[in-house]
This record gives structure tokens, C-alpha cells and sequence, in this order.
């Protein structure tokens, strides 16, 4: 069938040639495991942005887009979960059947990052061509859904219940899941406890909001952006650190000597070490943000060991999907989990504007709208 799919021509580097451009392209139907979505929106992420920008490898020409929901209008013959009609969210792809997927933990798919970056089927092909037949890319995250359509494995899609707007909930499939996620299945903060997230977008931010929904009585949020942090305050944090100077001092100074947990949500600014040197003895950091594939980081040993300190990565906000974004969803539409109010939504002729905002912080987090 013919849609309209937003194409990466190559990574653009310097930031400043142009983005992408939306063309028509050929989509075939979805094969037996896979459903063919008309796209309704989709999310601009952190990980679009790192592959447009040449930080993250994805082949080009291609297409991103990985935080999209829309209606189911093609079912592949083993498709059971879901039927023509059903509004959806596409989330993380994983195989289903390696010893992690098996063992209950597909956010750490043996093939998920082949499945995530690689741009096509774990066998190679794509669904997706340029009307004068080239291949594009068209399985970022399997799904490529800066388009009209895309086709996705049924496993990693969440069904979206009627009194929900799903248009919504695109960012359900990565960078809100991602905050929310690390707190709520991985930290787990207790009653009276203290938490400090380092990066205040999309991820940072949701994980404040999920901090607020736990008992944690001690939630600092810390960033470059006085705009975010004004937001973070609104959302539910109890502190806000201006990001600059000597973070894991003023983190310990506001908590009365260190947190019991820490997520660090930048994107490529690599905080962790600070992250760590700002917990109490036996603290947790979770690592949740991306960055370049050389960044290191440096800990101070004795301060990890002595201190019991324990530092684990977090990919996506563990858990499962769909039973973790329909918690999400059902805590937003109770007004317990607003993430409404990061979100600015754009026409999907404006995506290049879209993915300028997201670059320059001006919107937390921008939705194309693709009707
Ligand atoms: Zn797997
Ligand atoms: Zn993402």
C-alpha cells in the first residue's frame, strides 16, 4: 500500500542540513506475526533524535519513529491479541523467545538491540521501499511510525481500553515508560524515603511524577532548564537543583546526606558518577538515559564499596509490556500520572519543527499527529 513515511537521508551531524522529509513510499502487509497500524501519532524521543543527529547508529535512508499508537487495520493469520478496529500502542520490540524473553524480562531481549537499531527484521527484510523501489529502513524498533502506517510484531503492542485517548499514550512505548518504569518496578522507593533525578525531560520528569505516586517523601529533580525545573515542581518534586557546580554536594545537602535512590535520566550528559556520589550508604542509582556508544564512566571505588552503594542500568523501565503501560494509562486518566502536560502536539507536516523543539528543550514532549 502507499503511505506517507517521514525519511532520513543520512544522519545529519552538524545538526543544521535538512531533517527529514515526508515522501510517499510502498508498505507491504503485516506476515503472519504482525499488524498493520494506521499511525494516528507519534512521539519525538530522545534515541529519534540520537539517530537523526549520528549519536546512535541507525541505516540510512530510513525512517524513526518508535513511540507511535494508532488503530489496527490489517491482522498477519496468527495475530490473536488484537483485531481490525482496536486503537493501540506500539512498545518495545523483543523476540519472545531467547532465555531472557523467556525468563519474563523482554526489555533485555538478546536481539533487542538488533530489533531496536538494526532497521530491519531480525531477517533482513523491510516492509517499507521508496516509490522508486530503493529500501528504506522501515523497522526502527520495529516500527518506523514517523508515518502513516506501520507494520509491528503483535507482541509489542498494548491495546488501548475505550475511555482512553491514545493518541496520548505513543510515549508510552519508550521515554515515559522508561522514568516511570525505573522507579516503579526497579527502585521501588519506600515509605519516607529519598530520591533525586538527574534530567528533567521526558524520562527524568516521568520519573518524578512515578516518585510521587510511592511514598518517597524527599524528590529533587535537577536540571540546566529553570522552565523544567518549574514543571518538575508542578509534577511533584519536593526540591529542584539548578544543574550547575557541585551537583552531589547540594543533592546530599537537601537530603540530609545522600539519597536512598537516583536516576539518571540525561540524555548524553553522563551523570552518573555524580549520580552515585549523591546516594547514602546503601543508595541505588539507576542509569536510564542514553549516551554515545565510547561514553565511559569513573567511580570512586572505596565510596561503592564501603557505602554499600549499588549501581544497575534500567533499560526502558524494565518490566513488561503491555500490563505496565496499561497501569500508566489507567493512573493518567485518574489525574494521578499527568502526563499530559509535557506534551505539545504537531501536525506531521511539521516534523521538522517537532524534532527542533525537542533539540532545543522548548517542549518536553513533542506528539505528531498523522490525521
Ligand atoms: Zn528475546
Ligand atoms: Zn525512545
Amino acid at each position: 500500500m502507499r503511505i506517507q513515511a517521514a525519511v532520513l537521508e543520512r544522519p545529519d551531524g552538524a545538526l543544521t542540513s535538512h531533517r527529514v522529509r515526508i515522501e510517499t513510499a510502498e508498505l507491504d502487509g503485516p506476515r503472519d506475526e504482525e499488524v498493520l497500524v494506521r499511525v494516528t501519532s507519534c512521539g519525538v524521543c530522545g534515541t529519534d533524535r540520537g539517530c537523526l543527529h549520528g549519536q546512535e547508529p541507525y541505516p540510512t535512508p530510513g525512517v524513526l519513529g518508535h513511540e507511535g499508537a494508532g488503530i489496527v487495520e490489517a491482522v498477519g493469520r496468527n495475530v490473536t491479541l488484537v483485531k481490525p478496529g482496536d486503537r493501540v500502542v506500539m512498545g518495545f520490540p523483543f523476540c519472545g523467545v531467547c532465555r531472557n524473553c523467556r525468563a519474563g524480562q523482554p526489555r533485555y531481549c538478546e536481539h533487542g538491540k538488533e530489533l531496536m537499531f538494526g532497521g530491519y527484521r531480525l531477517d533482513g527484510s523491510t516492509p517499507l521501499r521508496r516509490g522508486d523501489g530503493e529500501p528504506l529502513a522501515g523497522r526502527f524498533f520495529q516500527q518506523s511510525s514517523w508515518a502513516t502506517h506501520a507494520v509491528a510484531l503483535e507482541r509489542q503492542l498494548a491495546k488501548v481500553p475505550d475511555h482512553i485517548d491514545h493518541d496520548l499514550m505513543g510515549p508510552l512505548g519508550c521515554s515515559i515508560t522508561t522514568g516511570a518504569g525505573a522507579v516503579l518496578n526497579e527502585l521501588r522507593p519506600t515509605p519516607g524515603s529519598s530520591i533525586a533525578v538527574f534530567g528533567a525531560g521526558s524520562v527524568g520528569l516521568s520519573a518524578v511524577m512515578a516518585a510521587r505516586l510511592t511514598g518517597a517523601t524527599t524528590i529533587i529533580a535537577i536540571d540546566k532548564d529553570e522552565r523544567r525545573l518549574a514543571l518538575a515542581l508542578e509534577l511533584g518534586a519536593t526540591h529542584v537543583i539548578h544543574g550547575t557546580g557541585d551537583l552531589d554536594a547540594q543533592v546530599k545537602e537537601l537530603s540530609g546526606g545522600g539519597v536512598d535512590r537516583a536516576v539518571e535520566a540525561t540524555n548524553g550528559a553522563n551523570l552518573v558518577a555524580e549520580a552515585c556520589k549523591s546516594l547514602a550508604m546503601l543508595g541505588v542509582c539507576a542509569m536510564v538515559g542514553g549516551a554515545k556508544p565510547t561514553a565511559e564512566i569513573s567511580l570512586n571505588h572505596p565510596d561503592m564499596l564501603l557505602n554499600g552503594k549499588r549501581l544497575i542500568g534500567v533499560m526502558g523501565g524494565g518490566g513488561q509490556t503491555p500490563a505496565f503501560h496499561l497501569s500508566l494509562m489507567e493512573l493518567q486518566a485518574q489525574g494521578r500520572f499527568p502526563l499530559e502536560k509535557l506534551v505539545r502536539f504537531y501536525d506531521f507536516a511539521d516534523i521538522n519543527q517537532a524534532i527542533e523543539d525537542s533539540d532545543s528543550g522548548a517542549v518536553v514532549k513533542p506528539i505528531l499527529r498523522m490525521r
